[in-house]
């Protein structure tokens, strides 16, 4: 009897652990896996083009490896609860096999899931995958709780593995599973809906003009490859400078289709670390951010409410502004503040967005417009290659103040100096924002700062070849300030 391995968002053959145990269980390694197309995802506002788009090349990719082994991937659409049964009866399937995940509707999905798939005599394993600790397996030892403050929940963690490393490595988990070829034709039932693997058009989703990021495993693998062995030696001084291409590893995409597992990006960063002096800073810096990813996916699944609402609930009824007009003037990259709009532009363009500019645009968003945090956080859901709610909320709640472990409401960022700051040459700003290519430095972050006759200059008249600034900054922060103590 065959194995059925649904895959959900964990797009890889190497050190993944539900189709490590389904090959393992099934003897001579006879799997059959399985991807289901819902529409309750694929309708759902959060769901964009640039996800879709990097999802459907790591289904590609993953149905090309298995290919390579000789077994079908096959591909079903519907609702999983429905569509799982019928097929795990098509197929004669013993037991189905998936990778947890943490968001509140897909906990609620999988219960569905199991429920329909228990009452069809079919069994359902489920394993812990898309991080290293997960739910409620570190908690604060004073109180006995989820932690909400990052710094001890990172204390925790890395002793955590430091006590268990031989453990962590799992059960040979690093290579990917002997496979027995497959390709059994499922029977046919009635109501089993088996497709094609679908385009982005099929969908009806438009893709980012350019993915910034290649798509697949083995990209994915030669990525984290190619970090490890240079780039991330100086990462605790290039991950905050938005010009440098190789400042930061670009790995957030795997890391959200599961093309990548964290096991396999902590373990190497772990390795570089030991290996030479030279890494550790840099090595070690990085672990911390990966630490970051857990700690957000832990308070989602803890804090689920945080989906739709504040995690400070007494901001839940702050009084922020609605203006479309100036919405859509951040969104489109026109606010008349170049590392904001270039930062934008890049964002629309290739579907990622730098960290240091995310928080400067999300502070920007909130903290100048006064925008509500939900329809920024929304925008990025549906242009991000890498758009995954724990993170994204949670970035999106740090830069409004109203999240766990926060920026205090009064600490806000002057999006001029981060400027000056982040991007001093206006490398970054030139490369995105082409009508501000012949401003000088001096005024390549403020460009509203020249005279007519500067304007004339250099080729940049404000209010026709690049926007007047859309806001006062010292004005809008008193405002903003305003609106936190009421
Ligand atoms: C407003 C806002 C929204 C964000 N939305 C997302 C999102 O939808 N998806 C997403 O993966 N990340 C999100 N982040 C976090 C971060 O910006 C990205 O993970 C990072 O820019 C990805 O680039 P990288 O892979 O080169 O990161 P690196 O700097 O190389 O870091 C390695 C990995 O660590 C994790 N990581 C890094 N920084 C953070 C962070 N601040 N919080 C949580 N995890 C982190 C990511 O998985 C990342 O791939 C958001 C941050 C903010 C401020």
């Amino acid at each position: 009897m065959v194995n059925i391995v649904w895959f959900r968002r964990d797009f890889r053959l190497h050190d993944n652990t539900a189709l490590w145990h389904a090959a393992k269980a099934s003897g001579e390694g006879a799997v059959q896996p399985v991807f289901v197309f819902d529409d309750e995802i694929l309708r759902h506002p959060d769901t964009g083009g640039a996800v879709v788009s990097f999802m459907l090349g790591c289904l590609e990719s993953l149905r090309e490896a298995f290919a390579a082994s000789g077994v079908s991937m096959r591909f079903l659409h519907g609702p999983p609860s429905e569509q799982l049964p019928l097929f795990a009866n098509a197929m004669g399937a013993r037991a189905v096999y998936f990778n947890k995940d943490y968001h509140p509707a897909a906990i609620a999905r999988d219960d569905e899931v199991t429920l329909a798939l228990s009452r069809a005599g079919v069994e359902v394993r489920s394993f812990k995958d898309q991080v290293i600790y997960e739910e409620r397996e570190l908690l604060a030892a004073s109180t006995g709780e989820a932690y909400t403050v990052y710094t001890p929940y990172a204390r925790a963690w890395r002793a955590k593995l430091a006590a268990e490393r031989d453990a962590q490595a799992g059960p040979k988990l690093w290579d990917a599973p002997k496979l027995r070829p497959f390709n059994v034709e499922p029977t046919l039932i009635r109501g089993l809906k088996l497709v094609d693997l679908y385009t982005t058009a099929d969908l009806g989703f438009d893709p980012p003009p350019a993915l910034s990021v290649p798509r697949g495993e083995a990209a994915a693998r030669a990525m984290l490859r190619r970090w490890c062995s240079g780039p991330i030696k100086d990462y605790a001084q290039s991950r905050n400078f938005p010009a440098d291409e190789d400042g930061t590893s670009k790995v957030s995409a795997h890391l959200r289709h599961g093309t990548l597992s964290p096991r396999q990006c902590v373990r190497a960063a772990m390795y570089v670390r030991g290996k030479s002096t030279a890494f550790s800073d840099g090595a070690d810096k990085w672990i911390g951010e990966l630490i970051w990813r857990e700690f957000y996916q832990q308070i989602l699944f803890n804090f689920p409410s945080v989906v739709d609402q504040p995690f400070k609930a007494k901001l839940a009824n702050l009084k922020w502004r609605t203006d479309a007009a100036d919405f859509q003037r951040w969104c489109d990259g026109m606010t008349g503040f170049p590392i904001v709009d270039a930062a934008m532009r890049q964002l629309n363009a290739t579907g990622w967005m730098h960290n240091r500019l995310r928080m400067i645009v999300a502070m920007f968003l909130t903290k100048d417009l006064r925008i509500d945090y939900k329809l920024g956080e929304r925008y990025f859901m549906q242009r991000l290659i890498d758009g995954e709610t724990a993170q994204n909320n949670g970035g999106w709640q740090w830069s409004s103040s109203t999240g766990t472990d926060a920026q205090p409401y009064f600490r806000i960022f002057n999006p001029t100096s981060q400027s000056r700051k982040f991007d001093e040459n206006g490398t970054f700003i030139r490369r995105w924002l082409p009508e501000l290519s012949d401003v000088p430095l001096e005024f390549i972050h403020e460009p509203s700062a020249m005279t007519p006759e500067q304007q004339r200059a250099n080729q940049c008249i404000i209010g026709r070849d690049y926007p007047v600034p859309v806001v006062d900054h010292q004005q809008a922060r008193l405002e903003t300030l305003a609106m936190f103590k009421e």
